[in-house]
């Protein structure tokens, strides 16, 4: 299959045809993010303000560490919400992450992105792992908007299990499918997030981009090809995209009950183990006590032994 060459809006020129206004700090004279914000709440926020993020502080938040709601533009990169008014309330260290999504973001002819949530306080779906959504560390993007009115639905316009090594993009042809992945490939060799899943991750995925950032103490980057092909695996186009079927879903259950009374056991192993060392101590002090007592006894014995004539 020949390779389609690549619209100008994906090459790596600071100024596209696609018309996207790209900020003047893009080439060269880039302000990078420094490197300590992750340190400290109070030098990610300064590092907001040094970079002209729009932002205003947001109060104690469940699970996120430094709460921000940016309110504006990002070099150029807008947030808005699909539905409601839900605000972007975020880490202090996303807003970062988006400061440097951004230019990959609208090179990619991308220059609005429409989320459902960033903060919500939940687990991964069908887990007990804390999802990255209730960190303010994720965003799920159901819609990207471009210049000129391009506007692509993931749950539309995505393309699944297209994607090649070395061809990340794929025979795609349609112009929204390849804004779409377009944006993914670009993301994901950017490496900025630690994660990025796409409707061929899952079928939880099937509607939205899952765009997660690195936590404050994570360094960068795994590797996990969503957009291209997944490393190492061999890939079944639409296997990973299909709805769970009840008999799959009973038998998740269950493993998921066995996997929980395999838990409770082996804690109730732990506590029982504990008791019972517990009271091998006690025994073993109470043993020392005596012979202690014991040998004072027989101490004061001779003592009052000698004493007399
Ligand atoms: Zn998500």
């Amino acid at each position: 299959m020949p390779v389609t060459p690549l619209p100008p809006a994906w090459t790596t020129t600071s100024r596209t045809a696609a018309g996207v206004a790209v900020p003047a700090s893009f080439g060269g004279g880039d302000l990078k993010v420094r490197a300590d914000v992750r340190r400290s709440a109070r030098r990610c926020l300064k590092e907001l303000v040094r970079l002209s993020i729009p932002f205003k502080r947001a109060g104690w938040t469940k699970g996120i560490e430094t709460p921000v709601i940016v309110t504006g533009p990002i070099r150029g990169l807008r947030l808005t919400p699909k539905w409601g008014k839900r605000p972007a309330l975020m880490d202090c260290v996303f807003a970062l992450t988006f400061y440097r999504m951004a230019p990959v973001v609208l090179r990619a002819g991308v220059n609005e992105l429409l989320y459902s949530s960033v903060y919500s306080y939940r687990n991964v779906a069908g887990t007990r792992v804390r999802s990255r959504h209730a960190y303010g560390l994720a965003i799920d993007v159901f819609e990207v908007r471009g210049p000129g009115k391009v506007q692509a639905s993931v749950k539309k316009d995505w393309v699944k299990a297209m994607g090649r090594p070395g061809n990340c993009i794929g025979p795609v042809t349609s112009r929204k499918a390849r804004l779409l992945r377009g944006l993914a490939c670009a993301l994901e060799k950017s490496r900025i997030l630690s994660l990025l899943m796409t409707p061929d991750t899952d079928y939880a995925h099937r509607d939205h981009f899952h765009m997660a950032g690195l936590k404050a103490t994570e360094k960068p980057h795994r590797r996990i090809r969503y957009a291209g092909r997944p490393k190492g695996r061999t890939w079944i186009p639409g296997r990973a995209v299909r709805k769970p079927t009840r008999r799959t879903l009973r038998r998740r259950r269950v493993a998921a009950r066995r996997r929980a009374a395999r838990r409770k056991a082996a804690r109730r192993k732990a506590a029982r183990h504990k008791a019972v060392r517990r009271k091998a101590a006690r025994r073993q002090a109470a043993r020392r006590e005596a012979v202690r007592r014991k040998a004072a006894r027989h101490r004061a014995s001779r003592k009052a032994a000698r004493r007399r004539p």
